[in-house]
């Protein structure tokens, strides 16, 4: 049966990869981007692409609006818009940390408690949250990063609790290192001392993200709730 999907920045990497498995299933699905065009492929194949920055509250009320009027309320909500502003902390400043803050963590709450509405009165929703191996491991130069992300863990388990009995549930995917804009910043010796700790000795594909994604939404998944899985090929561990 086709859901209303959301993918919050969907437009690229992990979140394209997400919105094209949802696609691929037959669901209808919306994703919003903050900049730039969204790609053809995903207009293309009918999916409704909502320009919103989750940092903006009026825009998410807007954004969301839209996508409601024409798919009906959010059935599944995919949060996974997120950014990096990498520093050690003597040289972070206020606003690296809150920006990151404000983006991966306070964003997710907005689109989170907007969707939430539908999802109450609906009786049922799936809300996958995408966290990250570093909110979990923590690492060196990305506090911000990594405070915002094992937040989400927390913001989802406590979800998973309060709205367990309105038939909501609420999990979490942890990605290790995945091949995307976000990791093109990273030099290649950097690149090669990660992936010389990781068990399966690569990167992952944004694919491999969205399979977990779609698992956690799917009717096979219907008595997890609160779970944080790593798709990190082991690097967690
Ligand atoms: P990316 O930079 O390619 O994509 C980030 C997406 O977030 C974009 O679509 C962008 O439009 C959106 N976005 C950023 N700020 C926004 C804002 N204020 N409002 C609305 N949208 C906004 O990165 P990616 O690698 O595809 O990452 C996707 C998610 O996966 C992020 O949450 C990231 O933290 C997480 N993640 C990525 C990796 C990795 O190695 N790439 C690892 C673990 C977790």
């Amino acid at each position: 049966m086709s859901r209303s999907v959301l993918v919050t920045g969907g437009n690229r990497g992990i979140g394209l990869a997400i919105a094209r498995a949802f696609a691929d299933n037959g669901d209808q699905v919306a994703i919003t981007y903050r900049s730039g065009e969204p790609p053809r492929e995903l207009t293309d194949a009918g999916v409704l692409a909502v320009r919103c920055d989750i940092t903006d509250a009026e825009q998410v009320e807007q954004g969301y609006k839209e996508i409601e009027e024409k798919h009906g309320p959010v059935e599944v909500l995919v949060a996974n818009a997120g950014i990096t502003k990498d520093q050690l902390l003597m040289r972070m400043s206020e606003e690296d940390f809150t920006s990151v803050v404000d983006t991966n963590l306070n964003g997710t709450f907005r689109v989170v408690k907007r969707a939430n509405r539908g999802m109450l009165r609906a009786k049922k929703g799936r809300v996958v949250l995408i966290s990250s191996v570093v909110g979990l491991l923590g690492s060196a130069g990305q506090a911000n990063y990594a405070a915002s992300k094992a937040g989400l863990v927390g913001f989802a388990r406590s979800l998973a609790r309060e709205l367990g009995s309105r038939n909501i549930t609420f999990n979490v995917v942890a990605p290790g290192f995945v091949d995307t804009d976000m990791t093109q910043v990273l030099t290649e010796e950097q690149r090669e001392s990660i992936v010389s700790k990781v068990p399966l000795g690569r990167y992952a594909r944004p694919e491999e993200i969205a399979a977990a994604v779609r698992f956690l939404a799917s009717d096979d998944a219907s008595y997890i709730t609160g779970a944080v899985i790593p798709v990190d090929g082991g690097l967690g561990m």
